[in-house]
């Protein structure tokens, strides 16, 4: 029997540009999970809001997997909040188009605490059982925040205890993550499964340094430190560049051969004007370490450009302050390439601490500084955390994410099937 799975991902489209605000890992999650699991033979129809004025209304994102935009409110980037202020108009109009069309699901599977709200509302209308997966969770945010600048928290972390709760089963990307949402959220172990993220071996792969370089016409710097991510302070660039501040001090023989590339942000001020500030801030940071020759912000990128700057760099960077899996660590351990990562959430279960790269405490400049240093300059250790990384990025891949989905599918409608007789 052809399953027919509801994906909902309200505010992340997996067909959007990535890495500007808002973008970034759960669009890249989304879009390889429905096509992994298209290529299964399940159906999926991603349901996401209409954010962009000339996309067509269906997409097709793959052998049996699509992408269906919803109106919501005007057209265009908008911040999470006003995102949830239309949310009832998204329930409504997904509500409809459905019926319209005459579609029927066995499954809902949400995204986000944005889509776990509409889940909450069709779910018990559609009569079929909802999955949850949150990426990132309110309250760990809130711990590690010194400001709730998205404005969300409160009503986010009610939706979120709620999905919790009445979710039939919830997917987490880490043993990490189950341990938050049994404390911090009550969640009952039972009902959450781990299921670590993947990453595509044929498009982020090992690849000789000096061709990648050559290929970016960025032979110019001896040592490349690469930072890959949307530009927010959770992200921890601002720690990356006070680091990279002090590493120059404690090594200045390095200031005149390592610059620190950084991937991700919109540069087009009219395109993303919350996050253009963000990066004037981190230009003014850079301006009073005296590191304009060292640091070059590249905008965003496409993920086939992108493996070429992972080859290309000596180490990447991934200081987050908070990370429920981290994508971007787990593609460049793929290219080969160590990672530098702080010890939270998924970092800590991807990287093995002084095999596949190394752990430093989060937002700690001096560590930081202290492990770039010793992966810059140790080439023994570089070569050895180089394979380790290979080693362990091959354990993960997107098929075997979509396989475990898939079987997670079937063992929820099992239970529901025989809960209904
Ligand atoms: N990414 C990209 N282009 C950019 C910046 C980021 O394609 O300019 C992608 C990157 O390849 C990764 C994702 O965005 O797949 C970021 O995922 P991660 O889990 O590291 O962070 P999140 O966005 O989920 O916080």
């Amino acid at each position: 029997m052809t399953r027919r799975i509801a994906m909902l991902s309200v505010h992340a489209c997996p067909l959007a540009k990535l890495g500007g605000r808002d973008s970034g890992g759960m669009n890249v999650y989304v879009r390889e999970v429905a096509r992994a699991l298209g290529k299964r033979g399940i159906e999926v129809d991603v349901f996401t809001r209409w954010r962009e004025r000339y996309d067509p209304r269906i997409q097709q994102l793959g052998e049996n997997a699509r992408v269906i935009h919803i109106e919501s409110g005007p057209i265009g980037y908008w911040p999470k909040m006003d995102v949830y202020d239309h949310l009832d108009e998204f329930t409504t109009k997904l509500d409809e188009y459905v019926a319209a069309e005459g579609r029927s699901y066995d499954l809902m599977h949400a995204h986000y605490w944005l889509s776990a709200s509409v889940a909450r509302s069709l779910a018990p209308r559609w009569r079929v059982p909802r999955i949850q997966m949150f990426h990132t969770l309110g309250l760990v945010k809130r711990e590690v925040m010194d400001e709730d600048v998205d404005g969300e928290s409160d009503v986010r972390v009610t939706i979120e205890r709620q999905a919790v709760h009445e979710s039939a089963a919830i997917v987490a990307a880490s043993e990490i993550e189950v341990d938050e949402l049994r404390d911090l959220y009550g969640g009952d172990p039972a009902k959450i499964h781990v299921i670590p993220c993947g990453v595509d071996p044929t498009l982020f792969r090992p690849m000789r340094q000096a061709d990648a370089r050559e290929r970016l016409g960025r032979d110019q710097c001896e040592r490349i430190v690469l930072f890959v991510g949307r530009i927010e302070q959770i992200k921890g660039i601002d720690v990356l560049l006070r680091a990279l501040g002090r590493l120059f001090i404690r090594h200045p023989d390095l200031r005149s051969d390592v610059c620190l590339l950084v991937v991700g942000g919109a540069l087009d001020p009219g395109d993303d004007a919350p996050e253009t500030e963000k990066i004037l801030e981190l230009r003014r940071l850079v301006h009073e370490h005296r590191m304009e020759a060292n640091v070059n912000f590249v905008g965003s990128l496409d993920q086939q450009k992108l493996a070429l700057y992972y080859a290309a760099a000596d180490v990447c960077a991934v200081p987050s302050l908070t990370e429920s899996f981290g994508l971007v660590a787990l593609e460049a351990m793929a290219c080969g390439t160590p990672v530098v990562g702080t010890r939270v959430g998924g970092l800590q279960t991807l990287i093995a601490e002084g095999e596949s790269g190394l752990l430093v405490p989060p937002g700690d400049d001096e560590a930081l500084a202290e492990a770039i240093a010793q992966v810059l300059t140790d080439h023994r250790l570089r070569t050895h955390l180089a394979h380790g990384a290979r080693d362990r990025a091959e354990h993960f891949t997107w098929e075997s994410v979509g396989e475990k989905i898939a079987e997670l599918y079937e063992s929820v409608l099992a239970t529901s099937s025989a809960l209904e007789v």
